[in-house]
């Protein structure tokens, strides 16, 4: 039957039987034995992670229970989770590159994807290319015989600039090179990428899919013959797999996606709306007020938006920023989003199109009364009055 996202997060499709119970169990093992020799010699050479398992660092149930759920909401024909967003990160973009490949990236991405592709990855011979990413004629002039890998993130972390994903997607098929996007901002029922042709979808499944601030984990979607490559390189060879507790967590916390993200989304709208007509804001980055320069693209690609976004403050003094930062109550200072707890994170910024470093101040709203979180900000603002 064919059925809506939110019905697709709340049922688990018929694949498996529990004897009837509603919550699945958790198969908290390393490894699965056989009757015969032959069985278990078939199960390790057919490899990837479905039936029959064999060791779960290659498959386990409770991981593949969540892998379909995340695949039928990405709309791709598999999912490999990872142990991390990072680990899913790192994997999507190792599974594309050999000694002398070039990656393009948007500049603005969050900082450890950059890290890894700058300094890590320049040790094994991948060269980057950065890019504003906010112009498809700016990304595709960036490609060079040896790109491999056009890694987009859109909405980009703490400026949220966004990219046309399918003007870039359909241009880097025609010229055969690979595509992968951090698509953790707007998780599936916001923005489905793969249906737009980027061939790698990759989640910190940390943030709102899982949403209790009680999982790290990471994701990727993509073909079933990637994904099998995947799990036969990256995932076997490196490692980093999602425990079989964390996987049953990110299925549990998957259920209630589209109520969280609904108040997220209303909180973020109002608080960001409300930022934008105080006098301590010089300007607000949330892709869903009119002022945000790629507003229409936004309208046009993506579904919804979140409650994160950032601000610049007018006062530009590091201290003040901090000292506003430090007296909110209920926004928590710390990384991460899309629990259900609110935070907070003030920090320079410099992409590469700024003259100079900029302090942001990244808020995200979480579920608490939106009322609560305006007053909250109002008291704090004295902070920074111009
Ligand atoms: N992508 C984005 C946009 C993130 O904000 C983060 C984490 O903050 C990651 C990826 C990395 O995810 P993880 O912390 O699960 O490795």
């Amino acid at each position: 039957m064919d059925v809506g996202l939110g019905t697709l997060l709340a049922h688990d499709g018929g694949t498996q039987s529990h004897t009837g119970a509603v919550a699945p169990p958790i198969y908290q093992t390393s490894t699965f034995v056989f009757d015969t020799m032959d069985e278990l010699l078939a199960a390790m050479a057919k490899n990837p992670a479905g039936p029959p398992y064999h060791y779960s660092r290659v498959g386990n149930p409770s991981v593949e229970l969540a892998e379909k759920k995340i695949a039928a909401l990405e709309g791709t024909e598999a999912c490999r989770l990872f142990g991390s967003g990072m680990a899913a990160i790192s994997s999507a973009i190792l599974s594309c590159v050999d000694a002398g490949s070039n990656v393009i990236l948007v500049d603005t991405c969050y900082n450890p994807t950059r890290v890894l592709l700058r300094d890590y990855l320049a040790k094994f011979g991948v060269s980057l290319t950065m890019v504003a990413g906010t112009c498809t004629d700016e990304v595709l002039d960036a490609i060079r015989p040896e790109t491999r890998l056009v890694f987009l993130e859109s909405p980009s972390s703490l400026l949220f600039r966004l990219q046309d994903v399918a003007a870039i997607a359909t241009a880097c098929r025609e010229r055969g090179i690979s595509t992968a996007i951090d698509n953790t901002y707007s998780t599936p029922l916001h923005f489905q990428p793969a249906k737009l042709g980027i061939d790698l979808v990759c989640h910190s499944a940390t943030k709102f899919l899982s949403g209790h601030s009680d999982v790290v984990a990471g994701a990727i979607c993509a073909s079933r013959e990637r994904i099998e490559r995947i799990t036969r390189n990256e995932v076997s060879l490196l490692g980093a797999v999602l425990h079989p507790f964390s996987a049953w967590l990110l299925t549990r916390g998957m259920r209630t996606l589209q109520l969280r993200l609904r108040q997220h989304e209303a909180a973020g709208n109002a608080v960001a709306a409300w930022l934008e007509d105080r006098p301590e804001v010089a300007r607000v980055h949330h892709v869903s007020l009119p002022s945000h320069p790629q507003h229409k693209l936004f309208r046009r690609m993506m579904k919804g938006s979140s409650g994160l976004f950032s601000f610049e403050p007018k006062v530009q003094d590091a201290d003040r920023v901090k000292a506003f930062a430090d007296r909110l109550r209920l926004f928590g200072r710390g990384v991460s989003w899309g629990g259900y707890e609110s935070l907070v994170i003030a920090l320079p910024v410099h992409p590469i199109d700024y003259p100079e470093p900029r302090w942001i101040v990244r808020l995200f709203c979480g579920l608490e009364e939106p009322e609560d979180l305006l007053r909250d900000l109002e008291q704090a603002l004295a902070e920074i009055a111009p």
